[in-house]
């Protein structure tokens, strides 16, 4: 990756964001945080390119993961998509990538991974 991404981090756990902010801060020229699918939404209803890369929660309050990113998708939004669940059953996972998200990542991750899983969806 040679330029610096713009990330929305949508998520309902403040220490994700930190430990995603650290694990990010090297291939990132900003990283932005919301804490549902609702704030996800109106952050991005009218600014659908303003990120390269969404990382999206699948278990929220108010709006969750899967409901947001189809309501985004039916927006228009072109943005790669990057699932973050601590749900494991092969189902849930297949399900998500059928949908069209470009990457999903399992809880708990390390720094590896996550500039790994990005570097496939990011080239
Ligand atoms: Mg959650």
């Amino acid at each position: 990756m040679t330029k610096k991404l713009k990330i929305l981090s949508v998520d309902d756990s403040k220490s994700i964001h930190a430990y995603l902010q650290q694990c990010l801060e090297p291939i990132t020229e900003k990283i932005e945080h919301v804490y549902n699918g609702v704030e996800a939404v109106e952050r991005l209803k009218n600014d659908l390119d303003a990120f390269d890369l969404i990382i999206l929660d699948w278990e929220m309050p108010l709006k969750d993961g899967p409901t947001t990113f189809k309501e985004l998708k039916e927006l228009g939004l072109k943005t790669p998509v990057m699932m973050l669940s601590s749900k494991s059953r092969p189902e849930d996972i297949m399900q998500m990538l059928e949908q069209g998200v470009a990457e999903y990542m399992m809880k708990p991750f390390t720094q590896d991974i996550v500039l790994d899983k990005i570097s496939q969806v990011i080239n």
